[in-house]
């Protein structure tokens, strides 16, 4: 068989001088699709003595540490899994990372909050067993795999105006949300908001999801614990009734008031669909997520941790800013995502709403928030993850060294000179390192996970 071009540029890399060190620099950041490449120096001195015992001068690469899976799915896969560590650690405790396993035993709960109605949106209304209860209110039965499902049924009569401008709202109306649900738990122990802080923490992880109507909802898991976090138990009072209760009220009494274009008053909430569900720890909540009356943890953490990585849920939305209006004509999404996107483009327009910056966020259908956010109490942040990460590489040279961390110091002077890979066998060769790399990663911590 004769070899391809393809075949032809792979046995050139494997033979090109110095591919050994490009190998492993490609291994050093997991198989990244578009690593930033540095050129610089790192001394690590002996503070005693002075003495210089590693002087590195040249190239390092480190990882693009993307989120989102259409930039480099590597480091979005990376990503996930952190993403997926923190928040299980928070539901069933750590010892690794030294979050106690008490934290199962606290009150908490999986809550859903939805945007309200902007108008009637084609949809399937699916019953027990997944059998379509009724048709959609246009009066046709849709398909799974029908584009209309999301997208107004009179697009004349749908409030763009007021969607794009809950999206906007949607993080400051989470935030609301947070408060009010400590008011209200406060109000329900009798005490007030500050003697509330004294006796009792609430955390959370949250991910932001785009639902086909390309409104955001939040998924969130919720927890009571004790004054100093994850290591200390709830007060007596603090039962999961009493968390759902409040729950429940701080959605239903969360509310931003905003101005039309027109000036005429807009006030934004949380519909009124409000979904809470137990979290258990083991067996149980097995089967998929929408119909189950509880959620195991892990399965629980796997569908945070995938939401994630996603953009905007619109089919090839666009991952970039857009430049101009003209660039959403140009984009393969839906009437109704185009419409969002130019209700926001046109809002962003207006000095009142300069503030929102809607013209920055409007690929995002106006939501510029984050999608996956965490309380401080919650578990471990990605950012100390990736610090566990650094830190072991420098154990490394320092065990090779033989000196300790606290007898060191650590000098980096590195500058960025160059972007992604080169040619195209070069990023096929990363792909494949970054599975191996991955999959072992997961087996790694899959063993991990069946030892605890
Ligand atoms: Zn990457
Ligand atoms: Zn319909």
């Amino acid at each position: 068989m004769k070899p391809t071009d393809n075949d032809a540029d792979l046995r050139a890399l494997f033979t090109r001088p110095g591919f050994r060190t490009w190998k492993d620099k490609v291994a050093s950041v997991h198989g990244c699709a578009a690593p930033i490449k540095l050129r610089g120096s790192s001394i690590i001195t002996h503070k005693a003595t002075g003495k210089v015992l590693k002087d590195t001068v040249g190239s390092v690469w480190v990882p693009c540490g993307t989120r989102r899976e259409k930039l480099c799915p590597t480091c979005a896969a990376w990503y996930a899994d952190d993403a997926f560590h923190l928040i299980r650690s928070g539901l069933d405790g750590d010892t690794a990372k030294g979050i106690s396993p008490d934290v199962a035993e606290r009150p908490r709960w999986f809550a859903t909050l939805t945007p309200p109605s902007f108008g009637p949106v084609h949809s399937r209304v699916v019953g027990a067993g997944g059998r379509l209860k009724r048709p959609c209110s246009c009066g046709e039965w849709h398909s799974e795999h029908d584009t209309r499902l999301g997208t107004a049924i009179d697009p004349d009569a749908y409030d763009y105006e007021a969607a794009v401008l809950w999206q906007a709202h949607a993080g400051k109306l989470w935030h609301r949300f947070t408060i009010a649900l400590r008011r209200h738990l406060a109000h329900a122990a009798g005490m007030r908001v500050a003697e509330f802080r004294d006796a009792a923490r609430l955390s959370y992880a949250k991910v932001a999801e785009y639902q086909r109507r390309g409104l955001v909802h939040f998924h969130a898991a919720i927890r009571l614990d004790g004054p100093e976090g994850a290591a200390t138990r709830a007060p007596a009072w603090a039962t999961k009734e009493l968390l759902a209760d409040a729950i429940r009220a701080a959605a239903e009494h969360t509310v931003i008031t905003v101005a039309r274009s027109t000036g005429e008053v807009l006030e934004l909430r949380f519909g009124a669909q409000l979904d809470l569900r137990d979290i258990t720890t083991e067996a149980g909540g097995s089967g998929e997520i929408n119909d189950e009356a509880d959620i195991r943890s892990s399965r629980l953490a796997s569908y945070i941790a995938k939401y994630a990585t996603k953009s905007t849920g619109a089919h090839d939305g666009p991952d970039r800013k857009l430049r101009s209006i003209e660039d959403i004509d140009r984009l393969s999404v839906s009437a109704h995502h185009k419409a969002m996107m130019r209700t926001a483009w046109e809002l962003g327009g207006l000095p009142a709403y300069e503030e929102l910056h809607l013209r920055r966020w409007a690929h995002m259908l106006g939501f510029r928030g984050h999608f996956l956010t965490k309380s401080r109490a919650w578990s471990t942040t990605l950012g100390e993850l990736r610090n566990i990460r650094a830190r072991f590489r420098l154990a490394e040279t320092l065990a090779a060294l033989e000196v300790a961390e606290d007898d060191v110091l650590v000098v980096n002077d590195w500058e960025a000179v160059g972007f992604g890979h080169d040619t195209d066998a070069e990023r096929e060769y990363a792909a494949a390192i970054a599975e191996a790399l991955l999959e072992r990663k997961l087996n790694r911590d899959n063993k991990r996970g069946q030892d605890r």
